[in-house]
């Protein structure tokens, strides 16, 4: 069976109405994101970023995979499908894909701010100041920040070098350390980019571009996979 590894960013959930990274709707756009999410915001203004990252999961809570997450799905009858996804939310789990992995973590749990390694599912959407880990100390949102190590890097590259096909969607491919995966992927693969505003990556001519919306280019192009 071949393997093939799918990078996928916040487009890929923008048709489920989570917004993406850059764009200017919701409640938000008065703060750059980079200035939200990060542990010197944590550290000055703890209620700004629950704020956001509640108002986030509140959102999440009513949001359902689209088209593109469940064509993914359909991949696993004819290979072994890998996703690598920057997003936060479950939606790629809830369509029922079997292998995700979460570079940035996770917007439904929480982890423990002396003991990273105490990470508690959320069932509601609400976290507080004051929700404390069994250690006693303060829940913040289980997200990497801007400024912090990817502790899934290492395991996402291995996946990378396992690629037989590799597939990019819905991603600026301007967030490091997730843009550099494509330098581990074997050269002259079957390379797939589906994204309304993809342009070519240096160095990865031989990547066919899609230029649409993952509900419509990602079902093309795993309905022209199942079919090769
Ligand atoms: P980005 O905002 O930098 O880029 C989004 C990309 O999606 C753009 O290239 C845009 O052209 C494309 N896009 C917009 N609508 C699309 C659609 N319908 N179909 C396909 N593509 C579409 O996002 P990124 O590259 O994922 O940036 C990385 C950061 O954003 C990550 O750190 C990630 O954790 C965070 N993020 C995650 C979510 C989520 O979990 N849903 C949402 C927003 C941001």
């Amino acid at each position: 069976m071949k393997t093939i590894v799918v990078l996928t960013g916040a487009g890929i959930s923008a048709e489920s109405g989570c917004n993406t990274f850059r764009d200017n709707n919701g409640l938000w756009r008065k703060h750059r994101v980079e200035e939200v999410a990060s542990p010197y915001a944590w550290q000055q203004s703890p209620q700004m970023v629950m704020d956001f990252y509640n108002e986030r999961r509140k959102k999440l809570f009513d949001a359902k995979p689209n088209a593109g997450h469940t064509a993914l799905v359909k991949l696993e009858s004819k290979y072994q499908v890998e996703i690598i996804t920057q997003n936060v939310d479950d939606l790629h789990e809830r369509a029922g894909s079997s292998n995700v992995y979460h570079l940035h973590g996770e917007l439904k749990k929480a982890r423990s701010t002396v003991d990273p390694s105490l990470i508690y599912e959320l069932d509601e959407w609400e976290l507080k100041m004051g929700d404390l880990c069994e250690k006693g100390s303060q829940l913040r949102p289980h997200i990497v920040w801007f400024g912090e190590p990817v502790p899934m890097f290492e395991k996402a590259v291995e996946i990378a070098k396992t690629a037989d096909i590799f597939i990019v969607i819905g991603t600026s491919m301007a967030v490091y350390p997730a843009a550099s995966l494509i330098n581990y992927v074997s050269r002259g693969l079957p390379m797939y980019y589906v994204d309304p505003n993809a342009n070519p990556i240096p160095g990865n001519e031989n990547m066919q571009i899609i230029k649409e919306k993952a509900g419509v280019g990602v079902p093309r192009l795993i309905n022209l996979l199942l079919n090769n």
